[in-house]
């Protein structure tokens, strides 16, 4: 990826064809410790995401994924939406070049966004747990590329998710569970991996 702004909003759509491709996935995780939409839930908000991409003129990488956040704080349904939502909300403030180094704060605030939204710490089973993991391995590598930056993320990310399934949840629907939402991926933890996974692969094409 270049960093053009016709470069973010391909990535934006890269996203969303990989959330419609793990839909069902996803849906499958949250019907086993949620309510079995997170997977419809993202894949509604970036149908939405990509109309609103394809309906907007957008000028800066930044006006993207505002563009992303208010669309997702405002279709989305359930818990992940405005946390999602937030989360590209903050990443967006302050990009105005797209290097490494603003990458990596880009995540970083997108983590105090979800953060300050949903109170969940490190360990609560919920996509913080792939997330803070992503940015300290992206802040690790700032110096990189974008493309190296992101790749560091997303593998953090995937680790970070499989770190979920022993944990009982202590935050979002999962926790009414108890004791029993132990032994499974956390839905949001996954959908954190895919969507950095999403944007590496998108940033090394
Ligand atoms: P809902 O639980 O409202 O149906 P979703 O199914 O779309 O919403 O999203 C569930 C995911 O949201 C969980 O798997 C978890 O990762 C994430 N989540 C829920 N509550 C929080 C929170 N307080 N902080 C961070 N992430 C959360
Ligand atoms: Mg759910
Ligand atoms: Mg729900």
């Amino acid at each position: 990826m270049g960093c053009s702004t016709a470069d973010v909003v391909n990535a934006v759509r890269a996203m969303a064809v990989v959330v419609a491709a793990h839909r069902d996935e996803l849906v499958d995780l949250d019907r086993v410790i949620g309510d079995g939409d997170h997977g419809e839930n993202l894949k509604r908000g970036f149908d939405f995401v990509v109309s609103a991409v394809d309906s907007s003129e957008v000028d800066s990488p930044a006006a993207v994924l505002k563009l992303v956040a208010k669309t997702l704080i405002s279709k989305v349904g359930g818990a992940s939406g405005p946390l999602y939502g937030t989360a590209f909300l903050r990443a967006a403030t302050d990009l105005e070049e797209v290097d490494g180094a603003s990458v990596a704060a880009a995540l970083r605030a997108a983590l105090d966004g979800v953060v300050a939204r949903g109170k969940a710490e490190i360990g609560d089973k919920t996509m913080v747990d792939a997330l803070l993991p992503a940015v300290e391995a992206a802040e690790a590598v700032k110096d990189k590329s974008v493309a190296e930056v992101l790749a560091a993320a997303a593998t953090a990310a995937e680790t970070g998710a499989e770190s979920t399934i022993p944990l009982v949840a202590r935050k979002g629907r999962a926790s009414y569970l108890g004791e029993r939402s132990a032994g499974h991926l956390d839905p949001g933890a996954r959908s954190t991996a895919l969507l950095l996974r999403s944007l590496a692969d998108s940033a090394s094409a």
